[in-house]
């Protein structure tokens, strides 16, 4: 079966169409700039080229449109009709306490969704665009939502709850979710099946660097923590996000600068991070390594700080497991990034790591990167949210 999968945002919308049988990747691409002037569609098939044009897109209807008429063109398309596509799965942020699972979406799943916004303003709502977008052109294909919050619902009270009053929990579900749960899930279930291990018998930290960056706890296949909190903001630095810092600093800041409370959390979110660090050198680790190698103090305090915060959450979550056996890195740093990579494990003896500086230095690969006798195994492992969502997808709709 053909699974298309969509990862709406507020101005863009990413998708691939995706094999189930095979789990190749047949087309994939982005639509940018929705509902704003130059959108533009990048599409590629799988052994074609790529195309990238220019066209109007004052909703995501039509850009969905766009990407279907993508899809089953005739010269460049992957499939002849949209009969072809046989389910749609839907990448939603927020699920709340309301999702533990991927779920078949109706009208009722929609509700409960929206009774989410709440939770992420600025995600949730982009993400339910997407979903009508889909029904209107595509109303009898039936759709799964896959939620970031889901895989994280199984982290116990202590865990999941923050120093407040309890009644703020129980009026407004004040707690920490957790984020980039298809991740975490995927990447912490690909190392125990890569190292031939039983899954729920292993203890495994996940740190899933990227420009959003979070770290989980996964102990006998469930989690038991994770470092991002009610909304993507808290835990590790990221790129441009501040990561866990003390709230104090908000009332600080905004006597100091002038700000009203959205301002200062503009800058959390968007100014913050290695960004900040780096006295805004780049939120991008490429530019920060070729700064690390020249010998940049701005990218050195930057990467330094980053590496050091994430050592600390995964010292605090072999506490949390009474140990660690897998620690995995993935996503764009964790992937490619051998500095990052050794300077994290250079924090890691206590655990018994030693990292094979040789396996190390390859970009982008499933690998084990520690040495044979290393105690607690490290290993690379290219996370792949679209295909965790597309075999998500064809599960439910196979079970009905
Ligand atoms: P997100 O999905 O959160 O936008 P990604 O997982 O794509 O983020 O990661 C983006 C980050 O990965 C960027 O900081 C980028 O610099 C980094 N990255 C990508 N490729 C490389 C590479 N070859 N070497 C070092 N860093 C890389």
């Amino acid at each position: 079966m053909n699974i298309l999968v969509i990862n709406c945002g507020s101005s863009s919308l990413k998708f691939q169409l995706i094999d189930s049988e095979s789990e190749a990747c047949i087309a994939k691409g982005l639509c940018e700039r929705i509902g704003i002037e130059g959108s533009r569609i990048t599409y590629s098939p799988a052994g074609g080229e790529k195309e990238q044009r220019e066209t109007p897109m004052p909703d995501h209807t039509e850009a969905i449109r766009l990407v279907l008429e993508a899809l089953t063109n005739e010269k460049t398309g992957v499939v002849k009709d949209l009969s072809q596509i046989g389910a749609v799965g839907h990448r939603i942020v927020h699920g709340g306490e309301k999702f533990a699972a991927s779920t078949l979406i109706d009208g009722d799943v929609i509700r409960a969704i929206e009774e989410c916004n709440d939770l992420a303003p600025l995600h949730n709502p982009a993400n339910l665009i997407g979903i009508e977008a889909c029904r209107k052109l595509m109303p009898n294909t039936p759709m799964v939502g896959v939620f970031d919050t889901a895989f994280h619902q199984t982290m116990p009270q202590e865990a999941y709850l923050y120093g407040l009053p309890y009644e703020y929990y129980q009026k407004y579900k004040i707690r920490r979710y957790g984020f980039h749960g298809t991740s975490h899930s995927y990447v912490s279930r690909r190392a125990a099946q890569f190292l031939g291990k039983d899954y729920s018998q292993l203890k495994t930290v996940v740190c899933h660097l990227g420009n959003g960056a979070s770290v989980s706890a996964v102990k006998n296949g469930v989690c038991v923590d994770t470092s991002m909190g009610l909304t993507p903001l808290e835990g590790l630095i990221m790129g441009t996000r501040c990561g866990d810092i003390d709230p104090a600093v908000i009332e600080f800041l905004a006597h100091k600068e002038n700000k009203t409370i959205d301002e200062i959390m503009a800058v959390l979110n968007k100014k913050s991070g290695v960004l900040g660090l780096s006295d805004n050198l780049s939120s991008d680790f490429r530019d920060l390594e070729a700064g690390w190698n020249a010998g940049d103090e701005n990218a050195v305090r930057a990467i330094r700080a980053f590496c050091y915060r994430t050592a600390k959450y995964i010292g605090a979550y072999a506490a949390a497991m009474n140990g660690v056996d897998v620690i995995c890195f993935t996503a764009g740093v964790g992937e490619n990034g051998p500095l990052v990579r050794r300077i994290i494990c250079s924090y890691l003896g206590y655990l018994g790591v030693t990292l094979d500086e040789e396996a190390n230095a390859l970009r982008g690969e499933e690998k084990v990167i520690s040495t044979p006798d290393s105690r607690t195994v490290v290993l690379s492992i290219p996370t792949n949210e679209e295909l965790a969502i597309a075999r998500e997808t064809c599960r439910l709709v196979k079970e009905g």
